[in-house]
């Protein structure tokens, strides 16, 4: 049977719209194989948004995203909208869309590819094997809890405050992604908090224990975050998926990533309640080689097989894509950011060819 979706692209800025032409082109011919109708909208968001509207968001951007059954991002920014206000910068029209799909869970995958293991600063063998999801909380936590500010004291001293504040309700939802999640995976869930000292803590535990009886197939575990930071360094390969607030989340899904050491094959993505989730890689525009077709799209490619995966539930057309990439890095074909000895160089377009190839 034909499966048919709409799908909203952001190419966005600097080397946004070469790797999302990569990414497109490789969606099409894994749609072709398999019975699936891309319907691809193009949008307007971040600095070419600015000049061509004057703001990074534009209304019927938002409206063409909310309207489809996912949206693919490429990256947002550069040089020349760095001075503007705030309200008129490109990550303002990233945070907007975050927030008007109201995508409260993030997924971020850290995987050691065979090929590219010199590649980490970690010792080979503690890397190699290394497969891990961190879902983290977005949008409550310690970066929104009320009250927040810098008050003056009674003595005049400023008291500077942030609240850790999570609800049962938002727990449970991103227990639920999570959950799911692991699912997909190896089944093994380690929530993560500090239990042993924050009161919000200890109630996402006990909501994640309580939650764990709806998904009897996953084993879940916990570790509070200081032992999590020591052992994702440690011993990384006992970790499958992690579930944590939107703080630890922050700061572990940045260490686990460079667990991999390249920054251009990262994927990620974003998920809310219902509608349509956000996929994109993790890196930024890369304005310094715009244009010069250098660009390595494969983090591009990666987050259309996340989008394929978690967006679309479409699981094989994921693993093809994810098999393709695999397939170019073992014929040795790299882009610059990944380039070592006795590998062949390919510019952006030549790798995307390269994978359309490894497809067929
Ligand atoms: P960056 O990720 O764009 O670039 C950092 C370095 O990595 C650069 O040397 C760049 O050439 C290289 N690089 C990044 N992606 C690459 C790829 N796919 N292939 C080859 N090399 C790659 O980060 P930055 O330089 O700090 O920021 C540049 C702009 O991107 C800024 O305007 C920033 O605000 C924006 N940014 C956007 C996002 C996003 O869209 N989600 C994320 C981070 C930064």
């Amino acid at each position: 049977m034909t499966q048919h979706y709409r799908i909203t692209l952001l190419p966005g800025d600097g080397i946004g719209p070469e790797i999302m032409a990569v990414a497109v082109k490789v969606m099409q011919v894994v749609g072709q194989h398999l019975n699936l109708i891309f319907e691809f909208q193009e949008a307007l968001i971040g600095g070419a948004a600015i000049d061509a509207t004057g703001e990074p968001l534009p209304a019927k951007t938002l409206d063409l995203c909310k309207s489809s059954d996912a949206v693919l991002l490429a990256a947002i920014g550069g040089y020349k909208w760095d001075t503007l206000p705030r309200h008129l910068r490109p990550e303002t029209g990233l945070l907007g869309l975050r927030a008007g799909l109201e995508l409260f869970a993030n997924l971020r995958p850290a995987k050691i590819l065979p090929q590219l293991i010199d590649a980490s600063s970690l010792k080979r063998e503690v890397v190699e094997g290394v497969d891990i999801m961190v879902v983290r909380e977005l949008t409550g936590g310690i970066y929104f809890g009320q009250p927040k500010g810098v008050f003056a004291t009674e003595t005049g001293e400023k008291r500077g405050v942030n609240t850790m504040a999570y609800t049962e309700s938002e727990i449970d939802r991103i227990g639920r992604v999570a959950f799911e999640t692991a699912r997909k995976r190896r089944k093994q869930l380690c929530s993560v908090d500090k239990a042993n000292v924050l009161e919000v803590s200890q109630l996402w535990r006990d909501r994640l224990t309580a939650l764990a009886s709806e998904y009897p197939d996953v084993e879940l575990s916990h570790m509070y975050v200081d032992n999590a930071a020591m052992q994702l360094v440690r011993n990384p390969r006992q970790f499958d998926t992690i579930v944590t607030g939107n703080l630890f989340g922050d700061i572990l899904s940045d260490e686990a990533a460079m667990l991999t050491g390249s920054i251009g094959m990262l994927p990620s993505a974003s998920l809310g309640a219902s509608g349509p989730g956000l996929f994109e890689p993790v890196h930024g525009s890369a304005p310094d080689i715009a244009g010069q077709d250098k660009a390595n799209p494969l983090a591009q490619v990666l987050s259309a097989a996340m989008m394929l995966r978690y967006g679309l539930n479409q699981p094989e057309a994921a693993d093809r894509i994810e098999q393709a990439v695999m397939k170019v890095l073992d014929e040795g074909k790299r882009t610059g950011d990944i380039m070592s000895d006795g590998m062949t160089l390919l510019g952006c377009q030549a790798m995307g060819e390269a994978l359309v190839q490894a497809l067929d």
